[in-house]
């Protein structure tokens, strides 16, 4: 089981992939992080696909919880969000302090403190452009449409999804749900209607994707389903089906699909299409619908990324502060962490020289791979690596002197970032 409460760090991916129908992703997307296999599953990114390739309007959406330092290992979130942002996404961010007062006792004015000066302002040095960041506990959206989708699921499905008991807390039982109301309330009408929704996220967050993308299904009234190739449009709930399967063959017949009706059985089936156009017929459904049901959601999809091994070579954590760099460390505090870091090298330099490292265990060669946009230098420092060119000591300065430029970089955009704060955070809905 994928749990996202446990403290574990190790996946294998494949097996993942093969278990929990994670798909992997295809090469459309040409970005580091997708070439370098960093991200190493997918669901539903080909909406998004779509969505760019028909110049749609899309979203990203990533949470923060306010707590701690923003670290190296949280970078990569923002990094793809950033990138998909350049790709045109409407970029939502939510500060999730009703989790960090539940859970660790931080007051909301300290969790607005530490997601501005920890967070936020080092996203806006890092290159994202003004978007919608919000404070959950300000948020009447994600307040009410929480209650909504909890009448969408049972203790028993969320049992089987989390391990959850009868001893479980309330909290494990609230906090997918308003996860869920987090990124499906950025499609409700007042905020752009339905639109495919991308959700960066590491692999022990998959229970959640997985939840929401099945209660954004449950709320809509058009369900497009394909057999192989065969695409049927089904009508569900208890109210008549009449004026929905005619105003949906008045929208697809404008789209020259060639529809026939079934009233009996609350269905429409399309006799022109093909498997690649459920994605066009499921937008053409959720625009229709959004005019009349205000939660017509458009399944979110999700990106898996790899974790970042820590510096001691497990899991990051703030409790090794050894183990992890934070955006605030100076790059004085940097190089000595990164010189102190566990390696894939040999024992002595001579065996070193003769058989090379080994860059697959080592986290400094992480820093390269998951850090420098330079494909053809993270190629060459691999090389030079198990090819026994290149030295651990000397590997691991030239790693901190890159890492130390990225701070130094961030820490003099500080002041102007801060000045720019209002373009971020939307103000407290009534
Ligand atoms: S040379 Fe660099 S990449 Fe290779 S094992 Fe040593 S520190 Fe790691």
């Amino acid at each position: 089981m994928i749990n996202p409460w446990s403290s574990s760090q190790y996946f294998d991916y494949e097996k993942l992939i093969k278990e929990f129908g994670i798909e992997k992703p295809d090469d459309y997307f040409d970005y580091f992080m997708f070439r370098r296999k960093l991200i190493f599953g997918q669901r539903g990114l080909d909406y998004l696909e779509y969505a760019i390739k028909n110049k749609m309007k899309f979203n990203a959406m990533t949470g923060l919880m306010p707590s701690g330092h923003m670290h190296l290992g949280n970078k990569l979130t923002i990094d793809q969000i950033i990138y998909f942002q350049s790709l045109g996404a409407e970029v939502y961010i939510a500060v999730a302090d009703l989790e960090s007062y539940a859970t660790r006792g931080i007051s909301f004015e300290r969790a607005r403190e530490i997601a501005i000066n920890e967070y936020i302002v080092n996203y806006i040095s890092m290159g994202l452009k003004p978007c919608k960041i919000y404070f959950q506990s300000e948020n009447f959206d994600t307040q009410s449409l929480a209650f909504i989708l909890s009448n969408g699921t049972n203790m028993n499905e969320l049992k089987a999804i989390y391990g959850l008991n009868d001893s479980s807390s309330m909290l494990h039982v609230n906090s997918p749900i308003i996860q869920a109301a987090d990124v499906l309330h950025t499609q409700m009408r007042h905020l752009g209607g339905p639109r495919p929704t991308v959700v960066p996220v590491g692999v022990d967050q998959d229970p959640h994707i997985r939840l929401m993308r099945d209660l954004a299904k449950r709320l809509r009234i058009y369900s497009v389903k394909s057999d192989h190739g065969k695409i049927s449009v089904f009508i569900k709930g208890t109210e008549s089906p009449e004026k929905y399967i005619d105003n949906a063959m008045e929208e697809l017949s404008a789209s020259s699909y060639e529809c026939t009706p079934n009233y009996e059985y609350r269905a429409i089936y399309i006799k022109n299409s093909k498997e690649e156009e459920r994605i066009k017929i499921d937008m053409i459904l959720a625009n229709l619908e959004g005019g009349f049901n205000e939660y017509a959601f458009v399944e979110p999809s999700a990106t898996f990324q790899k974790l970042e091994t820590g510096l001691k070579g497990g899991k990051m954590s703030s409790s090794v502060p050894d183990s992890l760099i934070s955006l605030n460390d100076s790059p004085a505090d940097a190089t000595k962490k990164i010189k102190h870091a566990v390696t894939g090298g040999k024992q002595t330099v001579e065996e070193q020289r003769k058989l090379g490292g080994n860059p697959d265990i080592c986290p400094v060669f992480e820093l390269y791979k998951y850090h420098s946009n330079d494909d053809k230098y993270v190629t060459r420092v691999y090389e030079e690596c198990i090819g026994g060119v290149r030295m651990c000591g000397q590997c691991k300065s030239e790693a901190g002197e890159n890492i130390s430029k990225f701070l130094k970089n961030l820490s003099e955009k500080k002041d102007e970032s801060f000045r720019k704060i209002d373009d971020y955070l939307i103000k407290r809905s009534s």
